[in-house]
């Protein structure tokens, strides 16, 4: 078994952009800027958005975190985005999910400026992803595929098994397996939880990405000799004995499926980690306008020009 390293592929990839950000300022220009909008003070989300902010910093990127009281209105709230929309010096934005109840996720989602949208939720980014376009892929399933690439992982012909058909996760890796090209070009079935029998599913998969949210789910006698499990579930669990006060699961039972497959991404140190460099990836695309033609807003610059 060969564990995928996430932690490993996510710091040569931050390398990479940090390189890449010297040059752009070494032209004289700003450095890619990425703002979030977190509501709220949910402990996992300011988690996930603190480390978004950190790994900025450490490749370069200018990051602005906007606070918001979890009682602000939509209204309020949808403003605070076409700021975003209109403020040219910031590439990309997110809006930590999820929001609080009286907020409308989709109708927030609809008001964010497609080229600025760097977690790629808005339909105009899925509906690019599914037509094999260019344009911003969610950062998990981005970080998904990379780190299949960087470890050469055939994917050509092999069933992939992708468990949970999140809007955020499992939907559209199981587009993006199915796409023309690397990696892709499997053969995919998407289970969730209706599906009858998923073991008799699992048991047929060359790839099994787990993204249920339940922690050590997958077992080992629900995986084929020699499989590639990847492994997307984070469950925090209480741990007194840790600083934080909990430790982190994920949806394989790691101990069992890693003495079985050929390789294995481990919680933590895999995907979470790939997720925050794919925005990064992201962030580098919006700031060097990669997937968007120039709008009137934006001044043309030679040097990002194809
Ligand atoms: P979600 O709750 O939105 O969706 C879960 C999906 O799993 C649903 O489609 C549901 O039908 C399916 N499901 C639930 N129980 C099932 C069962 N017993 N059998 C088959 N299918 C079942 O979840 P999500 O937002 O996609 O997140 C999934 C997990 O991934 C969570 O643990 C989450 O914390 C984690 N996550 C990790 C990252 C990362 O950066 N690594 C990013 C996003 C989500």
């Amino acid at each position: 078994m060969q564990l995928l390293d996430g932690k490993k592929i996510a710091q040569e990839i931050k390398e990479e952009i940090a390189a890449e950000v010297l040059k752009i300022k070494g032209r004289g220009r700003k450095a890619p800027h990425l703002a979030a909008i977190l509501v709220g003070d949910d402990g996992a989300s300011q988690t996930y958005v603190n480390s978004k902010v950190k790994s900025c910093e450490e490749v370069g990127f200018k990051s602005t975190l906007i606070k918001l009281k979890k009682d602000i209105t939509q209204n309020e709230l949808i403003t605070q985005i076409n700021l975003l929309n209109n403020d040219d010096s910031v590439d990309g934005f997110i809006v930590q999910l999820p929001l609080p109840k009286h907020i409308n996720e989709e109708r927030i989602l609809l008001s964010i400026a497609p080229e600025k949208d760097v977690d790629g939720f808005h339909p105009v980014n899925v509906g690019r992803m599914t037509l094999n376009m260019p344009g911003y892929i969610p950062a998990t399933p981005k970080g998904i595929l990379e780190i299949i690439k960087r470890y050469k992982i055939e994917t050509e012909g092999k069933h992939c098994v992708i468990i949970g058909r999140s809007n955020i996760v499992g939907l559209p890796m199981s587009i993006l397996m199915a796409r023309k090209g690397y990696p892709g070009n499997s053969t995919v079935t998407l289970c969730h939880s209706k599906t009858r029998n998923l073991s008799e599913e699992t048991l047929k998969a060359d790839i099994i990405i787990a993204a249920l949210g339940q922690k050590e789910f997958l077992k080992a006698n629900m995986v084929k000799k020699g499989a590639v499990v990847i492994d997307v579930g984070i469950t925090r669990i209480e741990d007194k004995t840790r600083k934080s006060g909990y430790r982190l699961l994920g949806d394989v039972d790691f101990e069992e499926v890693s003495k079985k497959c050929s390789y294995i991404t481990p919680v933590p140190g895999g995907i979470g980690i790939m997720t925050v460099v794919s925005l990064l990836q992201n962030t580098l695309s919006a700031a060097k306008e990669e997937y968007y033609e120039k709008t009137l807003r934006f001044s043309v610059d030679e040097d990002f020009l194809p």
